[in-house]
């Protein structure tokens, strides 16, 4: 099953909302099989692949197997940054693309690894945590740069 992590932030002075390769996944998981929900989130890196079991041809982000049935989940990253986000847009556009077997994503815990650009200098600010209310300002551009109402759907 394909699943999309669709986002949305009013963002001022502030454009292309993103994330590294690299970043640091964080999701609840629900077994597509027996419905038992992962108690904790699952974390996994968006570049590491590892091979579950012997199988060395499957190469996947993160595998489990699941405490009810037995059976083994895997999520692969496909895509991330596929819609720009940007301004003061409310409107939830696809971020991420996953694979998932045997299992799907529930919810979604953002870190503090996104980056985001200022609208008047090319000023980066990383270490970034969108959910939390995050402002600062650049000093180049002499505006306050800020990202309020963090939101997320995984369809
Ligand atoms: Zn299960």
């Amino acid at each position: 099953m394909i699943q999309t992590l669709l986002i949305s932030a009013l963002i001022e002075n502030g454009q292309n909302l993103r994330i590294p390769n690299d970043y640091t996944w964080k999701f609840t998981l629900e077994c597509s099989n027996c419905r038992e929900r992962s108690p904790k989130p699952v974390v996994f890196n968006g570049i590491d692949k590892d091979s579950p079991g012997d199988n060395d041809r499957v190469s996947v982000n993160f595998y489990m197997t699941c405490k009810g049935c037995r059976r083994q989940a895997t999520i692969d990253v496909l895509r991330i940054n596929i819609t720009e986000i940007t301004g003061t847009s409310p409107e939830l556009v696809p971020f991420a693309t996953f694979e998932c077997r045997n299992t799907s994503l529930v919810e979604f815990f953002p870190s503090d690894e996104f980056e985001i650009t200022s609208t008047e200098s090319d000023t980066i600010f990383k270490e970034v945590d969108p959910s939390d209310e995050w402002a600062d300002y650049d000093e180049k551009g002499q505006v306050s740069v800020s990202i309020e109402e963090f939101n997320y759907k995984l369809d």
